[in-house]
């Protein structure tokens, strides 16, 4: 939606879309994520209001919660629950529905664009090894249809068939790489209880790769509505339950109990919807392995790891990068490989963040060529979680939520303080103030 809309400043849009979309916010069998915890990190809430200005504020009228970091976002890191200071950065907490409708809103309104719901892109049109449009088909009518374009782009998230259409034109698959931390992911809807403030935390308890039980961690994240939308997360074995009970259960196991307790004061919502994504999986878009005329976007160039809340991040900043690149090249479809090495950059920090913790843990299968590195890379980690400063905790907020590059960690501040600084306090319980904790009665 957002390369489309971004497009639109240099053709007419056509967007390809299997679902019937609906009017309002509601979940679609295009897009099953939609039922699990959907964070927007700030530096994917920015550059989102850059391509549709204002949108995350229209959002926030909505119900949309910003949660700033750290001060109201209650995490529970190996050794105890780290403090709340002033925001340095923020998330948005809302529904993925209600995001992607109201983005969708937008460009609903974009007279250059033509959304055709109910329609399978199902393979692309070459000649002489340069894109020159989609094969598309009508799922009511299963009527095919040729579609010429200038341009093609391939954003149909994470099941992507792009290997196989390639595959059909014998041209070379995209190689890929993928790091599968095979987790299994569960979530559930609560009404909040009544006792709530507008600015309950969120509560986000982390995994511990030294822990000799495995990998669990949970997340409560308020939303609009005063909903809270909880999602457990479980490696092979410790995988979260659906149903009412295992779905508890999951939660006391966590390292710490209180988004169990927090759940024993609050109404469910409906079950539990589970999810197994595949893996942390990018495609090698070099330039001598994607043709002219086709660039790839969002979920269907890299997939990451949920957990970290980063995919949606990505697509906006790749939209971002789109847009700049197009001012410079256009739609020339020689110059199109420029273009994807720089939306292919706008993950680059989210992959290497994802990666390099899901490899941490003896669960995830993939690449093992750079665990030396990875661990070296989890010593500095430990060292400035040990630190704790309140430059670190700045450095490591600016990354986290993809404001900032990787190499922020690196500022002579941050280090300096990685030496020198610590051990920080930790909390042994959660930091709620006096008037958040009436909530446990
Ligand atoms: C369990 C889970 C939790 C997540 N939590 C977060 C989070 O907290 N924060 C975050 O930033 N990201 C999160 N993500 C990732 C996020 O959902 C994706 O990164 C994001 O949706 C990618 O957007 P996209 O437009 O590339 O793909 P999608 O949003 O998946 O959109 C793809 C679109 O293409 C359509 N489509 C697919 N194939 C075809 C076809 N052949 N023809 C026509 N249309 C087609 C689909 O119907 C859909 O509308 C999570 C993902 C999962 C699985």
């Amino acid at each position: 939606m957002l390369a489309a809309h971004v497009l639109s400043e240099h053709a007419d849009v056509t967007v390809i879309e299997r679902d019937t979309l609906p009017t309002i916010p509601h979940g679609r069998r295009g897009t099953p994520q939609d039922r699990h915890t959907h964070v927007l990190v700030s530096g994917g809430a920015r550059a989102l209001d850059s391509l549709m200005p204002s949108l995350t504020a229209e959002v926030t009228a909505r119900g949309a919660r910003h949660i700033p970091l750290p001060t109201d976002y209650l995490q529970h890191s190996a050794g105890g629950w780290l403090r709340r200071l002033p925001e340095m950065q923020y998330i948005l907490g809302c529904s993925r529905p209600l995001l992607e409708w109201a983005i969708r809103d937008r460009l609903r309104r974009n007279t250059a664009v033509v959304i055709r719901e109910d329609t399978d892109a199902v393979g692309l049109t070459t000649e002489h090894g340069r894109v020159t449009g989609a094969r598309i088909q009508d799922r009511a009518t299963g009527k095919a249809e040729l579609l010429h374009a200038a341009l093609v782009v391939d954003a149909t998230g994470r099941t992507s068939h792009l290997g196989q259409w390639l595959t059909e034109l014998s041209m070379a698959p995209i190689p890929e790489v993928a790091i599968d931390p095979r987790l299994f992911y569960a979530t559930r809807i609560y009404r909040a209880p009544k006792l709530v403030s507008t600015r309950f935390p969120a509560v986000n308890i982390q995994a511990d790769p030294d822990a000799p039980q495995g990998r669990r961690s949970g997340l409560l994240m308020p939303i609009e509505d005063g909903l809270w939308s909880v999602t457990m997360t479980g490696s092979r074995g410790n995988e979260p339950g659906t149903s009412a009970d295992k779905f508890i259960a999951a939660a006391r196991r966590l390292p710490h109990p209180v988004i169990a307790d927090l759940l024993d004061a609050a109404e469910p919502l409906g079950p539990a919807a589970g999810f197994r994504p595949d893996a942390n999986r990018k495609k090698l878009l070099t330039r001598g392995a994607t043709p002219p005329g086709l660039l790839v976007i969002g979920d269907a160039a890299t997939v990451f790891n949920p957990v970290y809340g980063h995919g949606m991040a990505v697509a906006a900043l790749g939209a971002v990068a789109l847009r700049d690149e197009l001012i410079r090249y256009g739609l020339n479809p020689q110059h199109t490989w420029k273009i994807q090495r720089k939306i292919s950059a706008a993950g680059d920090t989210a992959w290497r963040m994802a990666t390099s913790q899901d490899l941490l843990y003896t669960s995830t299968t993939g690449s093992s060529g750079r665990l030396f590195g990875v661990r070296l890379q989890h010593r500095f980690q430990q060292r400035l979680a040990r630190a704790g400063t309140d430059a670190i905790a700045a450095a490591s907020l600016a990354v986290y939520t993809l404001s900032e590059p990787v190499s922020r960690l690196g500022a002579p501040r941050v280090l300096l303080d990685a030496l020198r600084g610590g051990p920080q306090e930790l909390h042994a319980e959660p930091p709620f103030t006096s008037t958040e904790r009436q909530v446990f009665g």
